[in-house]
């Protein structure tokens, strides 16, 4: 199974290592050839501008939308979240507010709880991050802090503003590599 993980910028080397940890064989994606023949995907967290500037110079967006919308796992985290977005890459049908819990004194730690996610609270890392300002009907909102929405579902996508890949908690990048497992439901997202 190979999880590709989107390196342009950000923290995707935690993401390969867990991966990795977890028995599947993680690809950092640069290029569009990288993207070829991916059973799943992530993107990481970091700098969104940054990282949307990348995507634009190296051409990914095209093949990045195309990949996802066709029905491949993916697990979006923090700036992976806002660049999925209506403003960026338009791939879900939500409108993410950056830095919207302040920008460094509201980085914090707390447990979650994920709806259709068993095992009980979720110990979740937020640096910086974004929270879903407003989410379109097909989108499935699985948990909020102080009322705003930080873990959202869209079809095949999974995309939450905090950083699971700092946790001992592999849960959530156990769902993406269950999800490539599992009978494909190809609906695009
Ligand atoms: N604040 C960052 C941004 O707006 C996201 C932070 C993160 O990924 N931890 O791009």
């Amino acid at each position: 199974m190979t999880i590709g993980v989107l390196a342009l910028q950000g923290d995707f080397e935690a993401h390969a290592d867990l991966l990795a940890a977890l028995g599947a064989d993680a690809r950092a994606v640069r290029t569009p050839e990288e993207l070829s023949d991916l059973d799943g995907l992530v993107l990481p967290g970091g700098e969104s501008t940054t990282m949307t500037l990348g995507i634009e110079r190296e051409r990914l967006a095209g093949p990045l939308r195309e990949l996802i919308r066709s029905g491949t796992p993916t697990l979006a985290t923090c700036a992976g979240l806002i660049v999925l977005d209506r403003q960026h890459l338009g791939i879900l049908d939500v409108t993410t507010r950056r830095n919207a819990f302040g920008r460094q004194v509201r980085s914090f730690e707390t447990q979650i709880d994920l709806a259709g996610m068993p095992g009980g609270p979720l110990c979740a890392v937020f640096i910086r991050a974004p929270w879903v300002e407003e989410a379109g009907p097909g989108v499935e909102v699985l948990a909020e802090v102080d009322g705003h929405p930080v873990a959202v579902r869209q079809a095949n996508v999974l995309a939450v503003a905090f950083h699971p890949e700092l946790t001992e908690d592999t849960r959530l990048h156990r769902w993406l590599l269950d999800s490539v497992s599992a009978p494909r439901a190809r609906t695009a997202a």
